[in-house]
């Protein structure tokens, strides 16, 4: 799965990257931190949130509620290779889809980056389909690669994707044993999962050493689920709670479970408690820098994910929603 060469192949970029690349006039509110790339299309897999998927009718260039404007290398390398000079980008991300050409040129997109700065982290998203896939990208210069297992549970998995969960677990625990410390998922909350899976879900990924990143299911026209809703403000904030404070450590037997909903968490650590309160669980999370501004969400709604810290105003609105505090 070599496919085309770098030189014409036809990139995506995340509508902020092109932005702060001087590539598209758009006013962004907040600046992104992380550089989004998009490589391939029309994906052979089929899940059903997805844009890229088969059989969505959704625009080509989303992802999420994220347009992705195309553009030669060309087009990207000065510009990329002075924001990553001035240290404008501190991570650049390479979003693939499972295509028969997108492989190949993502493999180059990552030297050329590397022979740009030694220093920059490049994560790599892709499909958890083997951990020898994984290896290559590492090869090729990634300093983390995201498997997004997407789905809490088996039922909502095999819904939604489609296909094993368990297998999927099975690349990301062994990539993470291989590769301790560089290896994320991601789980988008509001596919019909409980509180309680979420839960047990980053508890699997936190005895595995494997960083989550959480995103908010968001309904896209033309795919299989442009229909359904995104989740409650109250159910992702809870999510949201609990991520945080496994992340940080927390003893999983202080969230209080009731018929699959989180009713509590226990702060007993000051730390802990002050970093909540200061609204730190709401914040973008996954890759060290990735802070996705706007990914979920239209400026002027709740913002699910914020892409910067909390006012102190914000971080109180957010513990209220999550109906716990
Ligand atoms: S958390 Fe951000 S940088 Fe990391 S793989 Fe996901 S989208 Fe990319």
């Amino acid at each position: 799965m070599t496919g085309l060469r770098l030189e014409t192949f036809p990139i995506g970029v995340s509508a902020g990257t092109a932005s702060v690349l001087g590539l598209r006039k758009i006013r962004l509110m907040e600046e992104p931190t992380t550089a989004h790339f998009l490589f391939g299309e029309d994906c052979v897999n089929q899940c059903a949130f997805c844009a890229q998927a088969r059989g969505s009718k959704a625009s080509p260039d989303h992802l999420s509620r994220v347009t992705w404007p195309r553009f030669s290398w060309e087009t990207l390398k000065g510009p990329m290779e002075s924001a990553i000079t001035r240290g404008v980008f501190k991570r650049v991300c390479v979003q693939t889809v499972e295509c028969s050409d997108s492989q190949g040129p993502a493999f180059e997109f990552l030297e050329e980056i590397r022979k740009m700065s030694s220093e920059v982290f490049i994560s790599v998203a892709v499909a958890p389909v083997s951990v020898s896939r994984v290896k290559l990208f590492f090869d090729k210069g990634a300093t983390n690669v995201g498997l997004p297992i997407d789905a809490a549970s088996p039922e909502v998995y095999e819904r939604v994707k489609g296909g094993s969960f368990e297998r999927a677990w099975t690349v990301v625990e062994e990539a993470a044993k291989t590769w301790p410390g560089r290896v994320s998922t991601h789980l988008i909350v509001g596919l019909g999962e409980t509180e309680e899976d979420a839960v047990k879900f980053l508890l699997r990924a936190r005895s595995a050493g494997i960083t989550v990143g959480l995103f908010a299911f968001t309904p896209v026209r033309g795919t299989a689920m442009e229909k359904a809703p995104p989740p409650d403000v109250g159910h992702y904030r809870r999510v949201q709670l609990a991520a945080y404070f496994l992340k940080r450590g927390g003893d999983a037997g202080k969230i209080e479970l009731r018929d699959g909903r989180i009713v509590g968490i226990v702060l007993d650590r000051e730390d802990l408690k002050a970093e909540v309160l200061s609204g730190r669980p709401f914040e973008t999370s996954g890759c060290l820098y990735c802070n996705r501004p706007y990914y979920n969400e239209r400026p002027g709604q709740v913002m699910m994910n914020y892409p910067r810290t909390l006012t102190e105003e914000e971080a109180a609105r957010a513990l209220r929603e999550s109906g716990l505090f």
